[in-house]
């Protein structure tokens, strides 16, 4: 049994190979540029690693290509696709409808292309990887994993804004949270990692990255989440601007004459640390070489970025009435360890202490906090393609399961 997880993209579709017995990955790769010239990447655990143009004028021809190389007989991992049980795919918006992984439909489909509204960039993308995967497989079973399933267990204090309740019901506007793979597979992990009960602990989870969010986790259940009814809200990310006033975007838009689609352009593309960086960089390597410079805006843009981080952590202690583990992750989390010590300095009144031997480690799984430090402190690798393949796994078993009940049932009837 192999499982393949897909993460479809307006112009990318990246995919993994994963052996559930071991849960490495044996393959993995991205189809880029789909639609305009085609770029495959391609490795495998094996060794082989390439990068070549390859012609992708649609997503069924780029998950074509990738299929082709995975039974390639010398630089395939499969020896046909009957190996491949099942597909997970990755979803990004799911509304209220999706708590939880499910077997995709032609009544999920329709459902989710009823949440299209929600995440305009990312689900009718999702769907074109979707629809390309059923056609050309179309006896594997595909099942959907939700960015937003892992967070619909906060409760309607954590989720709905100060808007008119009227806005809510007839509109669904609300916070959904996102990264919610993520903050599962990372939250879960830790509490491996430290030998705790997973339900037994309280644990927030900074995903930094070019997006960035903060999930509170008590007891194997979300209780907050920082982004909110889109991946803007929150914390200050590469290019989001996170939290804003409202009101200072009126004046904007009345002072520059601006319209809402500029605007939006300007919270999404022109904002977070590469705004105030006066467009130096959105790239946290590059602040941090440019601050060693003395580059007041970069220097500045990595303040305000640990700021608001820590913000949130004060706040997210305060809605679980406690913590037991901080974990840092991402792109940012795992890899700036002077990013993590400026934040956990906020903390010292958590009783946070850090080990800087520790902090600058490199693993998988690393804790960075020292032992009398009253909050375990940890950087952990994300892994989303595990996440997606564990649940796409998951729900294989039950489907099979429920197969099996069904059979015997009907075999019990005849008799
Ligand atoms: P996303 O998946 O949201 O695109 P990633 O989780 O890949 O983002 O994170 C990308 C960010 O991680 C980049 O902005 C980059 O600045 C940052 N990053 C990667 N490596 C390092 C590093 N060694 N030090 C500091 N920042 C890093």
């Amino acid at each position: 049994m192999k499982i393949l997880v897909i993460n479809s993209g307006s112009s990318s579709l990246k995919f993994q190979v994963v052996d559930p017995e071991n849960e490495k990955a044996l393959a993995k790769g991205v189809c880029e540029r789909i639609g305009i010239d085609g770029i495959f990447n391609y490795r495998t655990d094996g060794g082989i690693s390439l990068k070549e143009p390859v012609a992708m004028p649609d997503h069924k021809a780029a998950v074509g290509v990738l299929l082709s190389m995975l039974v390639d007989p010398e630089r395939g991992v499969l020896k046909d696709f009957s190996e491949i049980d099942v597909v997970g795919h990755r979803l990004v918006h799911g509304g209220e409808k999706f708590t939880g992984s499910v077997v995709i439909t032609e009544e999920v489909i329709q459902a989710m292309t009823e949440c299209n509204d929600l995440a305009p960039l990312h689900n009718p993308a999702n769907l074109v990887g979707v629809a390309a995967c059923r056609e050309l497989m179309p006896d594997i079973l595909m099942v959907g994993v939700f960015d937003t399933a892992f967070n619909q267990t906060m409760e309607p204090k954590a989720f709905l804004y100060g808007l008119p309740y009227r806005f809510y019901e007839k509109l669904k506007i609300r916070r959904y949270g996102f990264h919610g793979i993520s903050h599962k597979y990372v939250s879960r992990r830790a509490a491996e990692f430290m030998g705790q009960d997973y339900r037994r602990v309280k644990t927030i989870v900074c995903h930094l990255g070019n997006g960035a969010s903060i999930c509170a986790v008590k007891y194997g259940q979300v209780v907050d989440n920082s982004m909110g009814f889109t991946p803007l809200e929150g914390l200050v990310m590469g290019t989001r601007c996170g939290d804003v006033d409202a009101g200072a975007l009126e004046y904007l838009a009345k002072k520059e004459n601006l319209d809402f689609q500029q605007i939006m352009t300007i919270l999404n593309q022109e904002s977070g640390v590469l705004g105030i960086s006066s467009n130096f960089s959105s790239d946290f390597r590059e602040l941090k070489d440019a601050e060693i410079k003395y580059n007041d805006k970069a220097a500045l843009a990595r303040e305000i970025f640990v700021y608001r981080v820590a913000k949130y952590i004060g706040s997210y202690a305060a809605a679980m009435n406690g913590v037991d583990n901080i974990v840092f992750t991402a792109g940012v989390g795992e890899n700036d360890s002077d990013i993590r010590e400026q934040i956990c300095e906020y903390l010292e009144f958590l009783g946070i202490a850090i080990d800087e031997v520790k902090n600058r480690e490199q693993g998988e799984a690393v804790r960075i906090s020292d032992g009398a430090s009253r909050v375990n402190v940890l950087v952990v690798k994300t892994n989303e393609e595990l996440e997606i393949a564990r649940e796409a796994a998951a729900v294989a078993a039950q489907v099979k399961e429920n197969r099996e009940t069904k059979a015997k049932g009907a075999a019990h009837h005849a008799e």
